[in-house]
């Protein structure tokens, strides 16, 4: 059984470093602070332990950094990573961000569901196995940076790190979640002809050629939606931002819009850019005045882990053992790196403890669960460690 007071206190801790991600949010510090502090966390734990730069600090920007803990096996044992991202949303309209609070079994502040609460149930997890009788296979904690914004720590992580397996510990509410959507940005420029609002045979109207991007937008927002995935539902478009013309008087030359399309296991960038590209050459060939620009964005793919994955399987009887009949498997609409893992190879799933207000005004976690958490995975390293390759 783990101390509670030690949980409450290691999830505070890490809510009270203010780690908002500085591409998201200006002035935001980034990871540098909380990284060192798990880095030491892990060398007293008795780790080989690193704080790595992933992107050194600039005039604009703070360093980006990871924390990286190896807890060596005897050898002829599978390896299983436990990531979990150290940067945290914006704090805007917040009350008490940073306090750390514990009130009803609930732990207060930013990051602690999304995802310190899960960040302290790993160290905790691999500090007891680093107490217990050595594992054949080597245990990796990977806390790392930027995942709210483009995985920068995740990506420079993969340059030296293969394991296995691993646990993603975002906020499932201790759910097994073996698949979930990627994602795809991209802009769309039409361009019309700018003349006074007077002389309508001189003006071609940009924003009028966005309304019909945007009619056909929504018509293929309804096909995907006849095509859903049995675990994830159907993938989706929609309208992020737009922009166009100059004043009152005049026809527009031009108008910009910004898409984002969720993807499912199977689709990737190139399936929007083909969607987005017939829907724009419809359009021209329809009407010879009509103009478009493309220009594709960030994307991520889809995660889908097969449910006879040995992680899978390991964990689900892991969380059995500790949870009970409340283990059950699931899916999730939201990205994460573990889609990055999956695509090197390392065979992933989500796991982690929940609580509420995920990216909102008043978040908390569950400690009994961040405690439960921590169990699972210590069970889970056990087997899945302990087992040849
Ligand atoms: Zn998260």
């Amino acid at each position: 059984m783990i101390e509670r007071a030690k949980i409450e206190s290691l999830i505070a801790a890490l809510v009270r470093i203010e780690s908002i991600n500085p591409d998201l949010v200006e002035g935001g510090s980034g990871e540098e602070k909380i990284a060192r502090f798990v880095a030491d966390y892990l060398t007293r734990a008795g780790l080989e332990s690193a704080f790595r730069v992933c992107a050194p600090a600039s005039a604009q920007m703070p360093c980006r950094a990871n924390a990286v803990g190896i807890l060596k096996g005897r050898g002829g044992g599978r390896s299983l990573m436990l990531n979990g991202h150290l940067d945290t949303v914006g704090v805007a309209g917040m009350h008490e961000p940073f306090s750390g609070r514990v009130e009803g079994g609930r732990l207060y502040g930013r990051g602690a569901q999304d995802m310190k609460g899960g960040i302290a149930a790993a160290l905790i997890a691999i500090e007891s196995l680093a107490n217990g009788p050595a594992l054949k296979g080597d245990v990796v904690f990977a806390g790392v940076a930027d995942e709210e914004f483009e995985s920068k720590g995740t990506r420079a992580l993969l340059e030296n790190v293969r394991t296995d397996a691993a646990v993603v510990m975002e906020p499932t509410g201790l759910e097994v979640v073996t698949a979930h959507k990627g994602f795809v940005w991209a802009q769309v420029h039409t361009l019309g002809r700018a003349a006074h609002g007077s002389r309508p045979e001189e003006g071609l109207d940009a924003i009028a050629f966005m309304g019909r991007v945007l009619g056909k937008i929504e018509a293929l927002e309804g096909e995907l939606r006849r095509h859903p995935h049995p675990r994830l539902g159907p993938g989706s478009v929609h309208a992020s931002t737009i922009s166009g013309g100059q004043e009152l008087s005049s026809y527009p030359a031009e108008s910009q819009l910004r898409i984002e399309r969720r993807l499912l296991p199977g689709e990737d960038a190139q399936t929007f850019e083909r969607e987005l590209g017939e829907i724009l050459s419809g359009l021209s060939s329809a009407d010879k005045s009509f103009r478009a620009e493309l220009k594709m964005g960030y994307s991520a793919q889809a995660l889908e882990t097969p449910l006879e994955a040995r992680i899978v399987r390991t964990l689900m009887a892991s969380a059995t053992k500790i949870i009970g009949p409340r283990a059950k498997l699931g899916a999730q609409s939201y990205w994460t790196d573990a889609a990055f893992l999956s695509q090197a190879g390392i065979s992933s799933v989500l796991f982690g403890p929940g609580g509420s207000g995920l990216h909102s005004a008043e978040e908390f976690v569950l400690v009994d669960e961040v405690a439960q958490c921590s169990e699972v995975l210590v069970e889970c390293a056990r087997e899945f460690c302990n087992r040849e390759p």
